[in-house]
């Protein structure tokens, strides 16, 4: 019989999984509801021969040794770079907004003032949040704080949340920052990198393990059962753990209504050219309903004449007919999410970890080392 039983495949699951399988020699079930292991992260080579990312664009960048040498043990690496560059005033220009964005954008002599004054005042490489430029009382610098506020943060996040604008937070908003340096690189992590043969390959190695037994096209609901205080399997008690990584309020039937997320309506497209854009990412702040297009052929270099490219158009997340993406935090969802917390303390044994469990944005990195975490202090 099992000892543990998984809800979920995606990084959380699957860590928890490979680590109790490698570690205690014990079995596992994991129950997964789609016909697929790799949760978000997800890949799979498309008609084009070109390894696309299914529930959008993927990049691991971290700080953190651990987990870059504990996924090594299951993946060979590609490293990579990743470039986003904006669409803005009808020029792509790098994110975040640095010093050649300003070249490209601003008159030269105007450009070149500001570019003596920022770099006098904060020092060359400082990341500084538009919100402090906006402070500053030099006239030069406080224009260059609202242009990139309108320029390349309003709209893009009044797009990704669905919100007007005055329900938009200054003190939140004016937190992306300048970059003081002509570092194009989207990301300045130690380790950037997309797993040489993908996610989905990656993910498969970690639970082939004898002692991990997976269940695809399953739902929680179709073995699992919670009531008073206990956890019942196939209509049996359980008394091994459940690690849990889907919806918390799907997990006590929204007895408090849903938490809610926002979504993305996801358009792949095959297009008959080599190669669409310069680099896998372009941002389109102001322009069209969509925030962002991937050309994936950048993360995974394809020799292929056709290219594919992705569309990201944010919207509103509906239970059953698009993924949960993004927790939409509020006091109110957060006290919500505290509801159904109090719930879970009921159920000794039950553990709840991963972005849908924990309500909470990781990336994943911050899954990985989140998981490894449970494992040694919930588990071990
Ligand atoms: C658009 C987008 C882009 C991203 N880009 C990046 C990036 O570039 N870099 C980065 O580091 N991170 C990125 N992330 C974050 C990354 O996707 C997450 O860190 C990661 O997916 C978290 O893993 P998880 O296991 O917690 O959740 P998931 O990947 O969502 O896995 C949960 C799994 O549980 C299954 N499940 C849920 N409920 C049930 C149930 N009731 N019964 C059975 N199975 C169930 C689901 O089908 C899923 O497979 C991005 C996220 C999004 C939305």
């Amino acid at each position: 019989m099992f000892k543990y039983i998984i809800v979920g495949a995606g990084l959380a699951g699957s860590v928890m999984a490979e680590r109790i399988a490698s570690q205690l020699g014990e079995r596992v079930l994991v129950v997964e509801r789609r016909r697929h292991v790799g949760g978000n992260c997800y890949d799979e080579v498309d008609d084009n021969g070109i390894l696309v990312h299914r529930y959008g664009p993927h990049i691991l960048h971290t700080d953190s040794e651990e987990v870059f040498h504990y996924l090594s043990g299951f993946s060979e690496w590609r490293e990579y770079q990743h470039r986003v560059l904006g669409f803005i005033d009808g020029a792509k220009v790098p994110l975040p907004f640095n010093l050649n964005s300003l070249r490209m954008l601003l008159p030269q002599s105007l450009a070149e003032r500001l570019e003596e004054k920022l770099v006098g005042r904060y020092g060359f490489g400082a990341r500084v949040p538009i919100l402090e430029l906006r402070e500053s009382g030099d006239p030069d610098i406080e224009f260059l704080a609202d242009y990139v506020y309108r320029k390349v943060f309003l709209n893009y996040t009044r797009k990704q949340w669905g919100l007007k604008p005055e329900e938009m937070d200054p003190e939140v908003t004016g937190r992306v920052p300048v970059v003081l340096s002509r570092d194009d690189r989207y990301f300045t992590d130690r380790y950037q990198a997309v797993p040489r043969d993908g996610y989905t390959a990656m993910v498969e190695r970690m639970l082939d393990h004898p002692c991990i037994k997976l269940m695809l096209n399953t739902s929680h609901h179709e073995v699992l059962e919670l009531r008073d205080g206990q956890i019942h399997f196939m209509g049996s008690e359980f008394r091994g753990k459940v690690i849990f990584t889907g919806k918390i309020d799907e997990l006590f039937g929204y007895r408090y209504g849903e938490l809610p997320y926002r979504s993305l309506d996801l358009q792949f497209e095959s297009a008959d050219t080599e190669w669409f854009q310069e680099v896998a990412t372009v941002n389109y702040p102001n322009d069209y309903d969509f925030t962002r297009i991937t050309e994936f052929k950048h993360l995974h270099p394809t020799d292929s004449r056709r290219t594919t490219l992705l569309r990201e158009y944010p919207c509103t997340h509906i239970d059953g007919e698009n993924e949960a993406c993004y927790p939409v935090f509020t006091d109110e969802t957060r006290a919500k999410y505290e509801r159904y917390l109090e719930l879970a303390r009921e159920f000794e044994d039950l553990i709840l970890v991963g972005r849908l469990a924990e309500y909470r944005y990781y990336d994943m990195d911050d899954i990985v080392l989140r998981a490894l975490q449970v494992f040694e202090e919930r588990i071990l």
